[in-house]
């Protein structure tokens, strides 16, 4: 069976591999040992910057304190994210230059988390974690080939014969279409599917046309957000949720349904399917909603994540043809979010057998269901998420027992069909 990772981010996942994580760490002191070993390391201006933070996994249950990250980073810019990129922590220094101040508010739904005495705790929220993460040094301008080449050595070790990318920057189709032209990718083996934004669909196909085509690569589609996510608490919901965001109770829808029309048009006039980020049941359904409008003549509009659906939109993928294109792995870490936060709406999470049966083919890019990890949100081991399908939850307890599937229709999700 030839595999297909349905949705990774592949720069990105080169790059998360080219940094230390700390997935094997037990405790907080193991932790801050091994920061204290990189800022020991880092040379003038460097910043240490660790993946991989599982805070609940450790001895104590906790992060560390901004004080014990400053006694063990002496004076090094720190970041140490955690392993769903939604949270860090970080110690003054890296704080200080990425300019947040104890209590701040952060773009959507960024904070600096304090403690009773309103001092910063080094614990930074979604886009203050992006924040201070972002303001290392970025890499060196001729970085990308590297982390994209190990990224797809990644998916090829893994057995993967197909990837698709579902926000290729213009820089990192210029990168693909290089290895394209020199054999690359088919001495990889692999064969890769672009979705930049749709704003930039434009500049992509300049650059294929410019390279004479494409052999292994291809673009795949045009890409949008239409909400946020369930950790930020900003998926677009049909229900509140139980610990909104000021102003958020029923999560941020990111367009207007004149917008999802105008960028379904805009895909279609290129020949190209939309992949549209929605992962609330009230954004997923704006999509279906626009997909009866436009009617596209290019199938296979996809949706993304689909985390929550309504049972009333369940059979309007088969019926419009549209993709569910999901990610059961993130079931693995989302579950405490889920279950806190989105309790009503439990029997809404990934509908599997229910789409199966409403008529969406397992592995079909037309009407099917599709999975894939959004590596590097988490990792892009294909059985995470066959073991997640299997359970609808995380293999030891289930939030919807009624819509898992089996090991081989979940495997057959990966199948390029
Ligand atoms: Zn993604």
């Amino acid at each position: 069976m030839l595999m297909r990772e349905a949705h990774c981010h592949i720069g990105l996942l080169g790059a998360a591999m080219a940094l230390p994580t700390v997935t094997r760490c037990a405790s907080v002191g193991e932790v801050l040992a091994m920061v204290g070993q990189l800022a020991r390391k880092a040379k003038p201006g460097q910043w240490v910057r660790v993946l991989g933070a599982r805070h609940q996994g450790w001895r104590e249950r906790r992060w560390p304190t901004v004080g014990e990250m400053d006694a063990a980073t002496a004076g090094v810019p720190t970041v140490v994210m955690s392993m769903d990129w939604h949270e860090c922590v970080a110690n003054t220094p890296a704080m200080t230059l990425a300019g947040l101040a104890p209590g701040a508010r952060v773009g959507a739904n960024g904070v600096v988390h304090v403690d009773a005495n309103g001092l910063a705790t080094g614990l930074l929220i979604e886009h203050a974690a992006y924040a201070a993460w972002e303001s290392a040094p970025a890499a060196p301008a001729g970085a990308l080939p590297g982390f994209v080449r190990a990224g797809l050595a990644r998916y090829q070790e893994l057995g993967f014969a197909e990837v698709h990318d579902l926000r290729t920057e213009p820089a990192l189709a210029k990168a693909l279409l290089e290895m394209d032209a020199s054999g690359e990718l088919a001495r990889l083996g692999v064969r890769v599917a672009m979705f930049p934004l749709v704003r930039d669909l434009p500049e992509v196909f300049e650059m294929v046309a410019q390279a004479g085509g494409c052999g292994r690569l291809r673009v795949g589609g045009g890409k949008i957000f239409i909400d946020g996510t369930l950790n930020a608490r900003t998926a677009a919901t049909l229900q509140p949720c139980a610990e909104p965001i000021a102003g958020c109770t029923l999560g941020k829808m990111m367009v207007e349904p004149e917008e999802i029309d105008a960028q379904m048009r805009a895909c279609d006039a290129f020949g190209l399917p939309m992949a549209a980020h929605a992962i609330g049941d009230r954004a997923v359904r704006a999509v279906l909603d626009s997909v009866a409008r436009v009617r596209p003549a290019t199938p296979g509009t996809r949706i993304e994540h689909c985390e929550l659906i309504d049972p009333a939109d369940v059979p309007r993928f088969a019926e419009l043809g549209v993709t569910a294109s999901v990610q059961p792995c993130h079931l693995l870490v989302d579950m405490p979010v889920l279950t806190r936060v989105y309790g009503h709406a439990l029997h809404k999470v990934l509908p599997l057998r229910s789409l199966l049966a409403s008529g969406l083919r397992a592995g079909s890019l037309v009407g099917g269901l599709v999975f894939g990890s959004d590596a590097p949100i988490v990792g892009p081991e294909p059985a995470d998420s066959v073991l997640a399908a299997m359970t609808l939850g995380d293999g030891f307890a289930s939030l919807n027992p009624g819509e898992a599937i089996d090991d081989a229709t979940a495997w057959k999700c990966f199948a390029v069909g």
